[in-house]
């Protein structure tokens, strides 16, 4: 299946959350099942060449591509989940949104000092939530081998932040 054709998967939702914003809904993508398994395959193609130790999903559309990444290599899966939703005890990050400031969190000592991980989110917009995930992963002495979305919106300039910052990303859909 072309990447054109899984483009066509995706559905463009006007004035969601907010009015203005046009949302890029994945959920038909996900939904179809040639679709969902070429998307799977090319993640897996992109990712299996790094030798990664771990796959790192943040919540919540990263945690279903992330986990099929992580299925697909035999390799663990940790959840960057918002505040409060951990069980364990966790370490945090806060940051910067268009209106306030959010938090995201990880199980304490689930990423080990030194691991190489693959960071998965669904869509990189401006940048912020994947290059805050990225900033707690280091903080944690992981090594943060590439950050990779299915869709990328690259007027929102998320790729460039993420590079200005060191973080090497690619998206499958751009
Ligand atoms: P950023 O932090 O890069 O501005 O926004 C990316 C985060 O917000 C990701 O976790 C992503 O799931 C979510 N997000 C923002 N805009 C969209 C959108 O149009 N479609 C989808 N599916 N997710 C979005």
């Amino acid at each position: 299946m072309s990447i054109d054709s899984l483009t066509a998967l995706i559905r463009t939702i006007p004035d969601f959350p907010k009015p203005g914003i046009m949302f890029r809904d994945v959920t038909t993508l996900l939904a179809d099942g040639p679709g969902f398994a070429e998307l799977v395959d090319r993640l897996v193609n992109v990712a299996r060449p790094l030798d990664v130790d771990l796959i790192v999903g943040i919540e919540a559309r990263g945690f279903i591509l992330g986990a099929a990444l992580a299925h697909a290599l035999g390799k663990g899966f940790v959840p960057v989940r918002k505040k409060g939703k951990l069980p364990g005890k966790v370490v945090g990050i806060d940051y910067v949104l268009e209106y306030g400031t959010d938090r995201l969190e990880l199980h304490e000592g689930q990423v080990p000092q030194g691991a190489r991980v693959i960071l998965v989110d669904d869509l990189i917009a401006t940048g912020g939530t994947a290059l805050a995930a990225a900033q707690l992963l280091r903080e944690q002495g992981a090594s943060v081998l590439m950050a990779l979305f299915a869709v990328d919106l690259p007027d929102l300039g998320g790729k460039t932040a993420l590079e200005a910052d060191g973080v090497a990303s690619q998206a499958l859909i751009v």
